[in-house]
C-alpha cells in the first residue's frame, strides 16, 4: 500500500489528507495529523473521498475519454484527444475570426488547482485576447473580495484559524460552520471548551447547529444585516464603546459613517431585523468590549445584492471598536470552495488580475503582460458570471469553454442558462464527472483528472498553501487540467502567433505554472516569493505573505495598525441598509433561502457518488416555520408546489421550527432528482436554481441566491 499526502477537495477549510492506494487504486483516505488546518481529523466529506473513487464510480460516473455531439441533442461519440484538442483550438480560432475575441468566454471553477486557474488565465488572457474568464467562485466569495479590498486595501483575510482559540467573543455572521465547515466548527467547540468565558454570537435568520451553541442567537430577518450592523456600531459610537485612538491613527472617514449611522438607532435597527433591542445592545457590548472579537462570515453576507455593503458594514464594525490587527480579533470570511483563494491569487476572473492585480489598470495590465511575454493584455471589461451566460444568451458570446463546474445546475436563473448554453455556438466541458446537467449541452467533452490524480497547489481561507499530490494515475484517459489547457493553447498559437520563436505555454509540468504564477505575486500583498514546492514538501503547507528571505508566513496580518490602501489607512465605508433586489408581495408572500447540507456538496457530482452521504438527508424537502404550515392548512411530508417569479418546482414539506416565519428554506444541492419542476413559460426545469435570481451585488457582481420570493401552494 502506498501513502499520499494531499488536500481534501471539498471546502475552504483545506483539511490534509493522507491517501491510501494500492496500484492504480485508491482504498482509502485518513486525516493528516500533521496538517494545521485538521490536525488528523475529517468530516463525513472527506472521511469518505476513497469511496467516490471505486472501481465502479471510474467506470459508471467517470468521463473517461473525449467525446463529440455531432448535433445538438444527439448521444456522444468518442474521438481521439488530438482530434479533439484540434478541433477546440479551430473552433475558437474561428469564432475569434468571425466575432473578436470577446465572443469567446471562459467559465472555470474554484475546485480548480492554482496551476489550472493559471494556465486558463494566461490562455484567456495573454492568447484569446479576452477578460471574459470568470469562475463559480463569483456565486462564493467575490462579495468578501469587494468588500476586503474597499475597506482594508487588498483581498486578504487578516486572520488564521489559530485566532479562533485566541478570541474571547466569536461573531458568526450569515455562515453555519457546523455544516458548511465541519472541522472548523470541531475547532470553534474545543476553543468554547477551553475558553468558557468565552462568547458566542450567531446572525442567522435559521436556528442552525451553529446557533444552538451561541449564547446569544440574533435570528434577523432575511437581508437586515446592514441593518444590524449599523445598528451596532450606533450603539457603540453613543455608548462609548470605540475605539478612538485607533480610528485617529489608522482608518479615514469615519466622520461620514458615523453620520450615516446616526439614525440606525438600536430601537429602529431591532425593530428592521426581527430582533430585540437588548439583543442588539448586548451584541454590541460583547463586540466591543471583549478583549478579542473574530467574525466568521460567509454566503449569508457574500450571496447577496447587497453583498459588498453587507461586508464592509461588518468590517466597519472591526474597525470602530479596534478588534483588528490582534490575537483573536478581525474578520475573517470562511471561503466555501477549496481553492476560490487559489483562483483570486491567479486572478481567474474577470475583475481580477494575477497577484491581485486589477484589470482596469494600464500599468496593472503592463506589469502582466511584461511577466508574460506579450505585447498587452486585453483592456475591455470581462463579463463575470450572470454577465457571461446573459451574453451567450443574447449571442454576442458564440463559444464557452466550462471547466470542473456546473453552471446548467448552479447558477441562478436556471433557464436563462440553459437558453444560453443552447444558444453558443460551440460549448466545450471540461470535467471529471460524465452525468452532469451542463454535460447535456456540450459540443465537446474532455476528459480531466480529479483529486487523487493531479498534482498542484491550493490556498485555503487562512492564507495557507497546501501541496495536493497525485497518488494514482487519471482513468482512462483523463488528463490534468492544466495539460489539457496547455496543449490546446499551444494548437491554437499555432493559428493565432505563428511563426512566434518561442511559446507561451510551454509547460511540462505543473510546477512550472506555479513558479510562473509565483513571480505574479512578488513585491505584492500576497508576495510568496520564498516559498517553493521543495519548501512545501519540506515543510509543509504554509501562510502568504512569504516573500523571498522570509523564513516563514504571517499569521496575522494589519498588527502593525498599517493597512493595504496607498496611505496606510483603513477606510470606512457608509452604506445605508436597504431593501433585497426582489421583494415579496401578494403573490410571493415568502422569502426562500438556499444553503448547504452537512454531507453533501455543491450539485453533488462526487459527493453524490457516495451513499453514505446521503443517509442523514435523502432527499430534498422544502422547509418551513410548523406555524406557516398550520396558517396555510398544509402537512409536513405533504407535496407542495412552490413557484418563484422564475420558475417552479414539486417538493415534500418539512415542518421546521428552526425556519423563520415567512421564510422558507431549501439544499442547494439537488438538481434532476426534482420532479416536476418547469420554468414561467412551462419548459420543464429541475433542481433549486428553477427559483432562485440572477440580480447581484453592483460592486462584487455575487448574484443574490439566499433571497427569492415564492409562494407554496398545495399540489
Ligand atoms: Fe474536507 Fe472541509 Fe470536511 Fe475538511 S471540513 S474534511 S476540507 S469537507
Amino acid at each position: 500500500m502506498r501513502e499520499t499526502r494531499s488536500t481534501c477537495p471539498y471546502c475552504g477549510v483545506g483539511c490534509g489528507v493522507i491517501i491510501e492506494s494500492e496500484g492504480a487504486q485508491i482504498t482509502g483516505v485518513r486525516g493528516d495529523p500533521e496538517h494545521p488546518a485538521n490536525f488528523g481529523r475529517l468530516c463525513s466529506k472527506g472521511s469518505t473521498l476513497h469511496l467516490s473513487a471505486t472501481p465502479v464510480v471510474l467506470q459508471t460516473r467517470r468521463l473517461l475519454q473525449p467525446l463529440q455531439r455531432l448535433e445538438r441533442g444527439a448521444a456522444p461519440q468518442p474521438l481521439a484527444w488530438d482530434a479533439a484538442a484540434e478541433q477546440v483550438a479551430e473552433r475558437l480560432a474561428a469564432v475569434r475570426a468571425a466575432h473578436g475575441p470577446d465572443a469567446i468566454g471562459f467559465y472555470i471553477s474554484g475546485q480548480l488547482l492554482t496551476e489550472d486557474y493559471h494556465a486558463f488565465n494566461k490562455l484567456a488572457r495573454a492568447l484569446v485576447g479576452t477578460n471574459n474568464i470568470d469562475s463559480n467562485s463569483r456565486l462564493c466569495m467575490s462579495s468578501a473580495v469587494s468588500g476586503y479590498k474597499q475597506a482594508l486595501g487588498a483581498d486578504a483575510p487578516p486572520a488564521s484559524y489559530q485566532d479562533i482559540e485566541q478570541a474571547d467573543c466569536l461573531f458568526i455572521a450569515g455562515a453555519n460552520p457546523a455544516w458548511a465547515h465541519p472541522i472548523l466548527f470541531r475547532r470553534i467547540e474545543a476553543a468554547r471548551e477551553a475558553r468558557p468565558h468565552s462568547k458566542i454570537i450567531v446572525v442567522d435568520p435559521r436556528r442552525t447547529e451553529t446557533a444552538e451553541l451561541a449564547d446569544l442567537h440574533l435570528q434577523i430577518l432575511p437581508g437586515t444585516d446592514i441593518a444590524l450592523f449599523n445598528g451596532m456600531l450606533h450603539a457603540c459610537v453613543w455608548e462609548g464603546w470605540i475605539a478612538a485612538d485607533f480610528i485617529a491613527q489608522h482608518t479615514e472617514g469615519f466622520d461620514a459613517l458615523k453620520a450615516l449611522v446616526r439614525s440606525s438607532t438600536p430601537a429602529w435597527a431591532a425593530k428592521t431585523c426581527g430582533i430585540k433591542e437588548e439583543q442588539l445592545l448586548e451584541a454590541a457590548r460583547l463586540f466591543a468590549a471583549s478583549p478579542a472579537t473574530l467574525s466568521l462570515y460567509c454566503m449569508g453576507l457574500n450571496q447577496s445584492s447587497r453583498g459588498t455593503a453587507k461586508n464592509t458594514a461588518l468590517i466597519n464594525l472591526h474597525l470602530a471598536t479596534g478588534q483588528i490587527g490582534r490575537a483573536g480579533a478581525g474578520p475573517f470570511s470562511l471561503t466555501g470552495q477549496p481553492n476560490a483563494m487559489g483562483g483570486r491569487e491567479a486572478g481567474g476572473m474577470a475583475t481580477l488580475l494575477p497577484g491581485h492585480r486589477d484589470p482596469a489598470s494600464a500599468a496593472d495590465r503592463a506589469e502582466i503582460a511584461r511577466l508574460w511575454g506579450v505585447e498587452a493584455l486585453p483592456e475591455t471589461p470581462g463579463k463575470t458570471a450572470v454577465e457571461l451566460f446573459e451574453a451567450a444568451a443574447r449571442g454576442e458570446i458564440k463559444a464557452l469553454w466550462i471547466a470542473c463546474t456546473n453552471p446548467a445546475q448552479s447558477m441562478p436563473e436556471q433557464a436563462l442558462v440553459r437558453a444560453a448554453l443552447a444558444a453558443c455556438e460551440f460549448v466545450v466541458l471540461q470535467e471529471a464527472f460524465a452525468d452532469t446537467a451542463t454535460a447535456a449541452y456540450a459540443d465537446l467533452l474532455l476528459p480531466a483528472a480529479t483529486w487523487g490524480e493531479k498534482d498542484g497547489t491550493v490556498t485555503n481561507s487562512e492564507r495557507r498553501i497546501s501541496r495536493v499530490r497525485a497518488a494514482v494515475p487519471p482513468p482512462g484517459q483523463a488528463r490534468a487540467d492544466w495539460a489539457i489547457v496547455s496543449d490546446i493553447a499551444r494548437r491554437l498559437e499555432q493559428r493565432l502567433r505563428p511563426g512566434a520563436a518561442t511559446s507561451l505555454f510551454a509547460f511540462d509540468t505543473p510546477e512550472q505554472l506555479w513558479l510562473e504564477h509565483r513571480e505574479a505575486t512578488r513585491g505584492r500583498d500576497l508576495d510568496i516569493s520564498g516559498l517553493s514546492w521543495a519548501l512545501l514538501d519540506a515543510q509543509g503547507p504554509q501562510q502568504w505573505p512569504y516573500p523571498e528571505g522570509a523564513g516563514a508566513g504571517r499569521q496575522r496580518l494589519y498588527e502593525d495598525g498599517r493597512f493595504a490602501t496607498a496611505n496606510g489607512r483603513a477606510r470606512f465605508v457608509a452604506k445605508p441598509h436597504g431593501p433585497a433586489a426582489e421583494g415579496c408581495d401578494a403573490r410571493h408572500p415568502l422569502t426562500l433561502s438556499t444553503g448547504r447540507m452537512r454531507d453533501q456538496w455543491h450539485g453533488m457530482s462526487r459527493s453524490g457518488t457516495v451513499d453514505r452521504l446521503f443517509e442523514s438527508e435523502p432527499q430534498p424537502a422544502l422547509r418551513m416555520n410548523p406555524q406557516d404550515l398550520l396558517r396555510r392548512h398544509l402537512k409536513s411530508g405533504e407535496l407542495v408546489r412552490v413557484r418563484s417569479r422564475r420558475g417552479e418546482l414539486l417538493l415534500p414539506l418539512q415542518a421546521d421550527d428552526a425556519v423563520g416565519p415567512a421564510q422558507a428554506w431549501l439544499p442547494m444541492h439537488w438538481g434532476d432528482e426534482f420532479i416536476g419542476g418547469r420554468d414561467a413559460r412551462g419548459v420543464p426545469l429541475r433542481g433549486v436554481n428553477a427559483l432562485t435570481q440572477p440580480r447581484f451585488c453592483p460592486d462584487s457582481r455575487q448574484p443574490e441566491l439566499k433571497y427569492s420570493a415564492v409562494r407554496v401552494e398545495p399540489v
